[in-house]
């Protein structure tokens, strides 16, 4: 039930000169009925009587529109979860302690429905200064279309108004605070779309709990709400402070309801600050953002919007939406750089990793670190791979030339993996230019995203399938799982460089290189150290018996013409 402070207006009847009696006073109110959708009453305190405009009675079970018992019609017309907060305001009215209320809760109508109304009542003082009558106006709130009719909360329409009237009223601080219930799709799909609503009134109920008189929430639809909240405080993050209390209301909520299934909260503000000059209408795109960013990181948590975040984010789009722009303007931009791979046993340049580049016109050239995420979470990796692929083959095809055995070593990634037909487009190109399967490896950087549940594991067993060489790339971070190994859907295992940076110096470092490559020639598996950056590092790793070695010691990545120039059949004295 939301509670609105209302100026403070001293209303009298008697006493005033020229001052109406009260049938007269009724008289007017029923004519006024005829010219307003609201309904209008004036009701005796003392005697309990009311009279209420005809419009009111179509909708609600009112007999007539004078009313003996008012107490006793209000507690069959009241919402019965409303019932008792009515009876609290209501009685801080005839007590004298409030001189006015505005409350939102629920009329039963005559159809069985609940509805939403305002009631916005002032009190009229007898001569003696004590309560006499209660003259009030009931707006139904649903009709006006600004009320979300399950939860009885404003809908998001309301909002741009109020921000626009923020501005105009001068309000120094303000603040949105939206509120996402996590996982709010789960729920509906586990439990049902009836359970869902009520988790939905419940957390709404929680709401309405703790904000103040003047704050106004909002349902943004979906699961989301919104608090606007316009007043000066001296904390430091009364947003922060406001989105605790309702976590802290919604578990006791949940643990009085006694569900078994808990569900949690997450939220995300924004402040309006006008002396910054910002424009309020800002706020929600910020508060939105806030929101998503509680849930990114793990929900059940909080964010107050963060300017420099925020121009992160969108730098990352802009990067994205200039990446797609090279990708249409046929992989403009896009170049692929080789870094030569070393065969231990024939002291010769037998090969190179193919690495994407990228030069923006404005940034310059950018390292894949930074760019290749991006290519991943906006789906362009699909089409830039598979120009990837091309590219590298045709090129390797090239050396071949002066190289007959050279082989090309492809970086695929996940994304690749679970949403394209990777293989498929493989098969295509190497018929097409007629390549030799035994040429090309394909490197996988391993990832718990490899065992999502998705069919990763499968497509990988037909690269095995179909004879295509697959390698196991920083093989050591992260998700080292010697489940690859045993499954033996692999041909080579790639150790990570941060075990070969540090070899001449950690023990560990060394036996743990030392041991894994004794298990993998033992299943037959081919290993390839990165990261041989010196000549001590060198000397270390060639005790260990590697097949083939890659690093800045040999190269760096260059472009496909200085590799033919400075590194193509290349041999070493080691
Ligand atoms: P990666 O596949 O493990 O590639 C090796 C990375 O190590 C390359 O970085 C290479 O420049 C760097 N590197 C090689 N030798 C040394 C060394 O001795 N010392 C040091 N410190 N670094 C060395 P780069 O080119 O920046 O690529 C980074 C990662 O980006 C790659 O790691 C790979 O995961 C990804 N990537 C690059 N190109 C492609 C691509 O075409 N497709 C996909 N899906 N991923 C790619
Ligand atoms: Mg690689
Ligand atoms: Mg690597």
């Amino acid at each position: 039930m939301g509670v609105f402070v209302e100026q403070e207006v001293q209303g009298s009847m008697a006493g005033a000169e020229g001052s109406l009696e009260l049938e007269d006073v009724e008289q007017v109110l029923l004519l006024m009925g005829e010219c307003t959708d609201d309904f209008l009453f004036i009701r005796d305190i003392q005697t309990d009587e009311c009279t209420i405009t005809a419009n009111a009675l179509k909708k609600f079970p009112f007999e007539s529109t004078h009313i003996s018992n008012a107490g006793e019609i209000m507690a069959k017309i009241c919402h019965p979860q409303d019932y008792e907060a009515l009876v609290q305001a209501v009685s801080n009215l005839v007590e004298g302690e409030e001189k006015s209320h505005c409350i939102e809760y629920r009329w039963m109508g005559r159809d069985g429905n609940p509805y939403w109304v305002r009631c916005r009542v002032k009190v009229i003082f007898d001569a003696e200064g004590r309560p006499r009558y209660m003259l009030g106006c009931v707006t139904e709130l649903g009709r006006k279309n600004v009320i979300d009719s399950l939860t009885g909360l404003y809908r998001e329409v309301k909002l741009g108004s109020d921000l626009a009237l923020l501005h105009a009223k001068g309000n120094n601080i303000a603040f949105l605070l939206q509120i996402g219930i996590d996982n709010f799709r789960e729920i509906n799909e586990k439990y049902g779309k009836k359970f869902g609503d009520q988790v939905l009134v419940d957390v709404c109920g929680c709401i309405r709990q703790c904000v103040s008189d003047g704050d106004i929430v909002y349902r943004m639809g979906g699961d989301e709400m919104l608090v606007l909240v316009r007043r000066m405080e001296e904390k430091e993050d009364p947003a922060r402070e406001l989105y605790q209390k309702i976590r802290r209301t919604v578990d006791k909520a949940i643990f009085a309801g006694g569900y078994q299934h808990f569900y949690t909260i997450s939220g995300g503000s924004a402040y309006y600050d006008r002396e910054e000059g910002e424009n309020p209408l800002k706020l929600l795109e910020r508060t939105e953002f806030a929101l998503h960013q509680a849930k990114e990181k793990g929900k059940n948590t909080y964010v107050r919007f963060d300017k420099k975040e925020y121009e992160d984010f969108v730098a990352r789009l802009d990067l994205q939406e200039r990446l797609r722009q090279s990708v249409d303007a046929n992989y403009m931009g896009f170049e692929l750089y080789y870094q030569p791979i070393v065969n231990v046993k024939e002291k010769r340049i037998l090969g190179a990793e193919a690495l994407l580049r990228w030069r923006d016109n404005v940034l310059g050239m950018l390292s894949p670190g930074v760019f290749i995420p991006l290519l991943e979470e906006s789906g362009l990796i699909i089409p830039v791979g598979r120009w990837i692929i091309r590219t590298a083959l045709m090129q390797c095809q090239k050396w071949q030339e002066k190289e007959p055995d050279f082989r090309i070593n492809i970086n695929i990634s996940t994304i690749q993996i679970r949403k394209s037909n990777l293989l498929s487009d493989i098969e295509k190109y190497m018929e097409e230019l007629n390549f030799d399967r035994k040429n090309v490896m394909f490197e996988v950087t391993e990832s718990g995203e490899l065992e999502d549940g998705g069919n990763s594991a499968g497509v990988l067993q037909n690269f095995q399938k179909k004879r295509l060489n697959l390698g196991i790339d920083d093989f050591g971070t992260g998700y080292s799982n010697l489940k690859y190994i045993k499954d033996m859907m692999f041909d080579l295992v790639k150790i990570d460089q941060s075990f070969i940076r540090n070899i001449t110096e950690s023990q560990y470092d060394y036996l743990v290189v030392k041991q894994f490559t004794e298990l993998a020639h033992s299943l037959n598996l081919m290993v390839c150290y990165e990261g041989v950056e010196t000549e001590e590092d060198l000397r270390c790793v060639l005790g260990l018996n590697p097949d083939y070695l890659q690093g800045f010691y040999f190269a760096r990545p260059v472009a496909r013409d200085d590799f033919t120039k400075l590194y193509l059949c290349r041999t070493f004295d080691f």
